[in-house]
């Protein structure tokens, strides 16, 4: 069966979910398909008073199923269970996601939606072997580390992997027993809304996932301002997660989790198999046009290997086609927005009025919808626009270096430290140097996540704090009491 579809015959849930049903809204904020312009919807947004009665469901919820005090086991299953509709319902989940998004259904079913379905059912495996702690006292005394659930967490994702980053967020957040309110992109929302009602099909009780639409400064602020919002996870730009910070500073203090901007090197030596470098390089700045927090959009490369890196980059920059998201043999996306497209062209624009050459790309793609070339920008210093900040597109920066000092002051980045590549065929260099950089995640002769969710993710620096996935994401979602009893 081919996964390609025509956007304009697909239905689409809209409207917040609170309990077990879509409550319909006036949609305010007009919806553009990023594949082809076209404006095809309108994305209402929550303002206070809705974004309290999705909490005040959440309470409710929590309260009549005891979710946070059931048999461990139960919340496992449950969420197993909600892993299986995801799989049998990949391919509507993977045309929900594709018509609003960059990404293209033919990365979906095998990819997004099938890594979400087995990060629910990783997190769901904490819910009964991860707890607290019997700690070593003197015999007059027991003591121990007790774990609870926060109550109400609030979530809020990005628009660049949407059903991944919700699942990023409801995932840990249920197993560790808490109900949740999550606020999508306005520009995405349709996959996540299908998501919370598969929860519920799924026997997860009714109020434990809420999904309220809209922006940041409304429905954003409300959730991150909420008194009975416990805990907040968001994932979003540096400059969102900074305002966020403000706000929850304002209203009161609460817990957070900031997974947020990058800028990462990519660092090849000239003992590196420089086809694989070029393969891993070419690949992490054209995979979702660039539109990933991890984009590895510095590349610093040995001086003596340059010319051939550059050749072979250049090659696989170049043969790429632009194609719409809902064609199953598009490779190539497009960028989310008009605005998101004109400031990477501002920005590739304001580094060569600095000096920077365009070996390829620079421009937008002819084809309908807001594509961008795969861009190559050489003649760049640590000042330029374009290595300084975070683009979020197709565009990647070339430096040299003549030796591992000089490559270390290149990739050293002064506000963002998100993740880190590193190809060599020494050992040595290549633990010496994962020691020395920083960054919350360093690839070594790879780029890119795998499959292995016990990994964590998160950023040094202004690139976040805290972590998603791993043991840590699941901690992340309990609160702990100590515990002393005199005997
Ligand atoms: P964004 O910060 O503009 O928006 C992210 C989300 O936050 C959206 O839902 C938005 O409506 C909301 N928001 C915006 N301002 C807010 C505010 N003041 N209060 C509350 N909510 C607010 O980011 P984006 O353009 O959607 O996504 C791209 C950014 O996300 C990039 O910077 C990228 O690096 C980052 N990102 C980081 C990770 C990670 O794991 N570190 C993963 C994916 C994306």
């Amino acid at each position: 069966m081919s996964l390609s579809f025509d956007p304009d015959s697909l239905a689409l849930p809209m409207g917040h979910f609170i309990g077990d049903r879509l409550v319909a809204a006036e949609g305010v904020i007009a919806m553009h398909r990023p594949s082809d312009g076209k404006a095809y919807a309108d994305c209402p947004v929550a303002d206070a008073d809705l974004v309290d009665q999705a909490v005040q469901t959440a309470k409710t919820a929590l309260k009549q199923s005891n979710w946070g005090g059931v048999r461990p086991r139960e919340r496992l299953k449950v969420l197993h269970r909600w892993a299986d509709l995801i799989e049998r319902d990949a391919v509507e989940l993977a045309k929900l996601e594709a018509v609003s998004s960059t990404r293209p259904v033919g990365h979906l079913v095998e990819g997004d939606i099938a890594v979400s379905a087995e990060q629910i059912r990783f997190f769901a495996e904490f819910a009964d072997k991860e707890g607290g702690d019997l700690v070593p006292t003197d015999d007059g005394n027991l003591g121990m580390i007790m774990t609870e659930p926060y109550g109400v967490v609030g979530a809020i994702t990005p628009w660049n992997f949407p059903i991944n980053m919700a699942v990023w967020k409801l995932g840990p957040a249920l197993a560790a027993g808490n109900a949740v309110v999550l606020k999508p992109s306005e520009m995405t929302p349709f996959s996540t809304i299908r998501l919370a009602e598969l929860a519920v099909r799924a026997g997860i009780p009714a109020g434990l996932i809420n999904i309220v639409l809209g922006d940041g400064m409304t429905t954003g602020n409300a959730i991150t301002g909420h008194p009975d919002i416990a805990k907040i996870s968001f994932t979003g730009s540096t400059r969102a997660g900074s305002a966020i910070m403000e706000n929850i500073a304002r209203t009161g203090i609460k817990p957070m989790t900031l997974e947020l901007g990058g800028k990462s090197p990519q660092l090849v030596f000239a003992d590196a198999d420089i086809d694989r470098a070029a393969a891993a390089v070419a690949t992490s700045i054209t995979s979702n046009a660039g539109q990933a927090c991890v984009a590895g959009s510095r590349l610093i490369v040995e001086k003596s290997v340059a010319a051939p890196l550059i050749a072979a980059i250049l090659k696989k920059m170049e043969g790429i086609v632009p194609g719409p998201t809902w064609d199953a043999a598009s490779q190539y996306s497009p960028i989310i927005s008009d605005r998101q497209r004109q400031r990477i062209g501002d920005i590739v624009a304001a580094s060569v009025a600095a000096g920077a050459q365009c070996l390829t790309g620079g421009r937008p793609m002819d084809a309908p919808g807001y594509f961008y070339s795969p861009t190559l920008l050489t003649g760049v210093d640590q000042t330029s626009p374009a290595v300084i900040e975070e683009i979020f597109g197709p565009v990647l920066t070339l430096q040299t270096f003549e030796d591992e000092e000089e490559a270390m002051i290149l990739a050293d980045h002064p506000s963002y430290g998100l993740a880190a590549g590193l190809f060599t065929s020494d050992l040595s260099r290549a633990i010496r140097l994962t020691r020395r950089l920083q960054a919350g995640t360093i690839w070594v002769n790879r780029y890119g996540r795998s499959r292995d969710h016990i990994l964590p993710t998160g950023g040094y620096k202004q690139s976040g704090i805290g972590k998603d996935l791993g043991r840590e994401a699941f901690h992340a979602n309990r609160k702990s009491k100590s515990v002393l009893i005199g005997l």
